[in-house]
């Protein structure tokens, strides 16, 4: 418990005891009432003023507001201890409610608490310990057992394992030596680590989400905003009723004024929509907390609201269903030997990160060195072009050897085929090939599971390819030899349709951050990979597991139940009770009592959204 919350506690105790006084003590007139008003002040001075301030700003119907009027209303009709118990309640709810709150705040931070607090900087072969901030590329940092890593580089001496389970959600330790490259926020287990800087703070994976984590609050969903309009118009709603519940009956129907001027009081305090505004909003920060743990960071509730209506997945082939390890199977060449095409491939693949470049390259026998190479231009979907020792050379599929005029035969084979040419020639042919991740089938039928009714595969290798890897994983549709354009124009196609699709679309972010930016959905996997990816995708996941894709929906839907089962509680019980007061069957406590219970519940509730 706080200070602030203990100070409070204090000054409802006192309130509370002088009220008993005040009940107990047989004075009258004058002084009967000051020893009313007394613990009222005393316990609802906050109250009063932040509704005469908010008055003054002009935000006249808010809880505060309707606090007030059913308390001073309660003194006007002489029910003074009434109005001093209706007080002491609410802010007995209003106490509990600020510790629910600030319980679930705190365990979202806590598990936020990736940031790293100080890098061992190794200078002149001494270590001093300076903020991570201070830290260049290039920089030397040391790496104790137990600390958090706290920048993005590689290692260059040391052996260790990491635990990247704040970042990823993964719980199994990962083996890291030298060559190996780490990302700030994970935590070195066993080893001492000497790490080389890659990256400067502000870009360090550890940064990028913890802003991607803070920014997500702000993007409102739909039943949010939903709330706070309602609230704007059900408040004066509900105080016109209040007012016609207090003036008409007694003026046409000769009802008794102070009875229907009470009535009217307690339907006034149980209308306030509290419990909604509070807990709808916390329900989403729960639910995008809890998936942060595991790994998967949403990037608001607009997003977490689609991701639970979606009915339709596309995946993109390379990195996201398959490996996208590819190894060569075999080197066709009229012209050279096999291991002199790999060299000239691995010449001008080198600048692209693309994974058949890393294959091309790891493969290499010698790959010559960076200075050789010129103008490099990787052209999405087809390859790269570069000038080796002043040749120009082609790397890449089909369509890129027919824009340099050349119509190579392609081997009746499922092997991903990369061709090369030069401006004179073609040179000959590359076969790759590259397998479906372990766990793919599982998660496919996860998502028929929940009730996904259409899975579907984009690619832009070849026909064969997808054609095999699409009934191995028996999806329902795919499409190939699509360039990146015409893979947006598919999406585009498929969510504008009349079926009103919610498209998810999950890439691994090579060349597809166009599409993730077009679907409704768009998840990026590795969200240590592509910048681009991340900063168009909706949903990041912190590994390439695609396990996470069903659970990421999951926890969306479960999310999106409890908002509803909130919505639904509260304003049951609220009508209910205002049915009850409007034909004098509540009291006064009762309804203090419907509106924090109700508050209260409903925010225990939203908080099992993180779990
Ligand atoms: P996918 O949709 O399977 O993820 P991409 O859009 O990344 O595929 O690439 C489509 C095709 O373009 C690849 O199958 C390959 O033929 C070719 N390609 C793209 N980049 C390169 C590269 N760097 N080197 C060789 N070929 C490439
Ligand atoms: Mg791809």
């Amino acid at each position: 418990m706080n200070r602030r919350a203990k100070k409070d506690l204090i000054r409802i105790l006192i309130s509370a005891i002088l009220l008993m006084l005040a009940i107990l003590s047989p004075v009258n007139g004058w002084f009967r009432s000051t020893a009313f008003l007394l613990p009222y002040l005393l316990v609802g001075y906050d109250i009063l003023w932040k509704a005469v301030r908010n008055i003054l700003h002009g935000h006249v119907f808010d809880e505060n507001f309707l606090m007030v009027i059913a308390t001073v209303g309660a003194f006007a009709i002489d029910e003074y201890p009434e109005a001093v118990f209706v007080m002491l309640f609410y802010q007995v709810g209003e106490w509990f409610q600020r510790l629910a709150v600030g319980k679930s705040r705190r365990s979202i931070a806590s598990l936020m608490d990736i940031r790293p607090d100080y890098a061992n900087l190794l200078r002149d072969g001494a270590l001093c310990k300076v903020s991570p901030e201070e830290v260049a590329i290039g920089d030397l940092i040391c790496v104790n057992p137990g600390e958090k890593i706290p920048l993005d580089g590689v290692i260059t001496d040391g052996s260790s394992s990491l635990s990247t389970s704040a970042l990823t959600g993964e719980s199994l330790p990962c083996d890291v030596s030298i060559g190996d490259e780490v990302a700030s926020g994970s935590v070195n287990i066993s080893g001492v680590l000497t790490v080389r800087v890659s990256r400067p703070f502000t870009e360090s994976t550890v940064v990028k989400i913890l802003e991607l984590v803070e920014s997500a609050t702000e993007n409102k969903a739909k039943s949010e905003q939903f709330i706070s309009k309602f609230a704007r118009y059900y408040t004066p709603v509900v105080v016109l009723s209040a007012a016609v519940l207090a003036i008409v009956p007694p003026l046409f129907f000769n009802g008794d004024w102070a009875e229907w001027l009470h009535r009217a009081l307690i339907f006034l305090v149980v209308s306030c929509p509290c419990a909604l505004v509070i807990s709808v909003p916390l329900t989403f920060f729960g639910g995008i907390g809890g998936a942060s743990k595991k790994g998967i960071l949403i990037k608001g509730a607009n997003h977490l609201e689609t991701l639970a209506k979606a009915n339709t997945v596309v995946f993109d082939k390379t990195g996201t269903l398959t490996k996208g390890e590819f190894s060569i199977v075999s080197i066709d060449s009229p012209v050279l030997p096999a291991q002199e095409l790999l060299s000239l491939a691995a010449a001008v693949e080198q600048f692209s990160s693309h994974p058949i470049a890393k294959a091309i390259c790891n493969s290499a026998a010698i790959v010559p060195a960076r200075d050789k190479v010129t103008h490099v231009e990787e052209v999405a979907g087809h390859g790269i072009k570069g000038a080796v020792d002043h040749q120009v050379i082609c790397v890449g599929n089909r369509k890129l050897m027919q824009s340099c005029g050349f119509q190579p035969q392609e081997a009746n084979r499922s092997t991903t085929q990369i061709h090369l040419c030069d401006d004179r020639q073609y040179l000959g042919v590359i076969h790759l090939s590259d397998t479906v991740k372990e766990g793919v089938n599982d998660t496919v039928s996860t998502l028929r599971g929940l009730g996904i009714s259409q899975i579907v595969m984009l690619t832009g290798d070849r026909q064969e390819i997808a054609s095999q890897v699409a009934e191995e994983l028996q999806l329902d549709a795919y499409h190939a030899q699509l360039l990146p354009a015409d893979k947006v124009a598919y999406m585009t196609e498929l969510t504008k349709s009349k079926k009103r699709n919610t498209v998810v679309f999950v890439g691994d972010g090579m060349n597809d951050a166009p599409v993730l930016a077009r679907s409704d959905v768009g998840i990026a996997m590795g969200g240590i990979g592509s910048d681009a990816a991340i900063e168009a995708a909706d949903v990041v996941l912190m590994d390439d597991d695609l396990c996470k894709v069903p659970q990421a929906i999951g926890r969306s839907r479960r999310t999106l139940r409890i908002v509803r089962q909130n919505i639904a509680f509260a304003l049951g019980v609220k009508l209910l009770v205002m049915m009850l007061a409007a034909f004098g069957h509540a009291f006064m406590w009762q309804a203090v009592f419907a509106d924090v219970g109700v508050s209260v519940i409903a925010i225990f509730n939203a908080m099992r959204a993180l779990k």
